[in-house]
């Protein structure tokens, strides 16, 4: 039910729509926004409504900054937390050059190109991601508003009500959710989006995170996805859920396949494993994702892949084995924080480049990799994620299969702006160090 200019027009003359925000994201996946009047419509799905990029990150150096965005009506929806009166709508945008050719500082347009690269062999990618989140008293302090854990059913959960609201807002916006529960952590939350074509499900995640928000908000407190919030608690991950169709059927089932998958199943996955620490830094885009991405806590650390082994980075689940729709790859690394286009343009490359080139799939790993020592884990040949953002950005650096998915200006964006969060970051004294070293040095 994608709509064209002319019945967004409509649907905006028929709804009394006061607004229309147009959205899209710098190169950190930030939601950027902003509002246009109805009168204004007609000609900016024509032309595009210029904006000045030079402010945003990521995007042009100032002698080149004039920037337009073209709404893509098939993203055209209410917005559900502002008023029923007057209401406001909402419509992602493409971003262009002056001369409407493809703005290479767009993340979408990163997710359509690799997009179109899988669609030329027939393949369609759908992804359905797990964005976990913490609830606070608010964003001074991680306060926790409840001592529930996994699972927990009121009393002790004690956000039922904002995830009810939560779910509500993002059916009202089309975006349909599987099942919603309380985390393993105190005040930690999931609500699972029911899988979807990728681009569109970039779109509905980052509707997600902005809904997840304004919702905590209206019952007073804070929502947020940083990746690790509390020490010595589960941090907050989105496992991505991916699967390729082609002709209709899933591309990754074969019933007389070993483990129920195809060739195509198992180089992809192969090729998750092969360039996983090179996709790293994009999953995982910020300092404290790596606080995350440490033993104990239910996050990947080590480069392997399983049916049952939660300890794994790459997971093949066993809900419904020998299922052809249930047939799918879960990547267990990337946080909620990440730019949502660039992390699935990816996995996807990723995924792609193995297939392409034929990986073979390494044996999957179902003993607890956490009890092996490092010798146990060299016989297994079993490699390590990246242990902070500098190794992250090293690895993504020396990588021409990210590179290539993301484009030179991206790629190096992205890079040079990861490498002045690390500079930031070294050079502070934490509370850590005071507390360990003054005292005694
Ligand atoms: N919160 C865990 C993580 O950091 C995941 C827990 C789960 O959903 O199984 O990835
Ligand atoms: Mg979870
Ligand atoms: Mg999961």
């Amino acid at each position: 039910n994608c709509k064209n200019p002319d019945d967004v027009i409509k649907a905006v003359k028929e709804y009394d729509v006061s607004f229309i925000q147009f959205w899209f994201v710098d190169v950190l996946g930030t939601l950027k926004s902003f509002q246009v009047t109805p009168s204004e419509l007609d000609a900016a799905f024509d032309e595009g409504m210029g904006f000045d990029g030079s402010s945003i990150e990521g995007f042009s150096r100032i002698h080149e900054s004039d920037m337009v965005a073209i709404p893509d009506p098939c993203t055209f929806q209410m917005v559900s937390w502002r008023p029923a009166e007057k209401p406001v709508a909402r419509m992602f945008c493409d971003i262009k050059n002056p001369d409407l050719t493809p703005y290479e500082g767009d993340s979408r347009y990163v997710l359509k190109r690799v997009l179109k690269r899988a669609a030329e062999k027939g393949y369609d990618f759908f992804v359905g991601p797990e964005l976990e989140f913490f609830l606070f008293e608010d964003s001074t302090a991680p306060k926790g508003i409840d001592v529930g854990g996994y699972f927990d059913a009121p009393p002790l959960d004690r956000a039922n009500d904002i995830r009810r609201d939560i779910i509500f807002a993002l059916n009202k916006m089309g975006i349909q959710v599987e099942y919603s529960h309380h985390e393993v952590a105190p005040s930690q939350h999931e609500i699972d989006l029911r899988y979807q074509e990728a681009l569109k499900m970039a779109d509905q995640a980052i509707t997600y995170r902005v809904i997840v928000k304004e919702i905590a908000r209206k019952h007073g407190c804070y929502a947020t996805f940083m990746p690790k919030p509390l020490f010595g608690e589960n941090g907050s991950g989105m496992h991505v859920h991916q699967s390729l169709f082609k002709n209709g059927k899933n591309a990754f089932y074969d019933p007389k396949g070993e483990f129920n998958l195809s060739s195509d199943g198992k180089s992809y996955i192969a090729g998750l494993l092969t360039h996983a620490k090179e996709l790293t830094a994009v999953c995982n885009q910020w300092v404290n994702s790596y606080k995350r991405l440490v033993p104990g806590y239910e996050a990947p650390v080590y480069v392997a892949w399983a049916r049952r082994n939660r300890s794994s980075l790459v997971r093949v689940p066993m809900y419904k084995p020998g299922k052809e729709e249930a047939t799918r790859v879960e990547l267990r690394s990337p946080d909620p924080a990440c730019n949502l286009y660039l992390a699935f343009a990816s996995m996807l490359a990723a995924g792609l480049e193995g297939m392409e080139a034929g990986y073979s799939l390494p044996a999957p790993v179902e003993e607890d990799i956490f009890e092996m020592n490092v010798q146990e884990r060299a016989k297994h040949g079993i490699d390590s994620l990246p242990g902070s953002l500098h190794e992250a950005v090293n690895e993504l650096s020396k990588s021409s299969v990210i590179r290539e998915a993301l484009g030179d200006h991206i790629f190096n964006k992205f890079v040079e702006n990861k490498i002045i969060e690390w500079d930031n970051y070294r050079i502070q004294i934490t509370e850590y160090e005071l507390n360990k070293y003054l005292p005694v040095l």
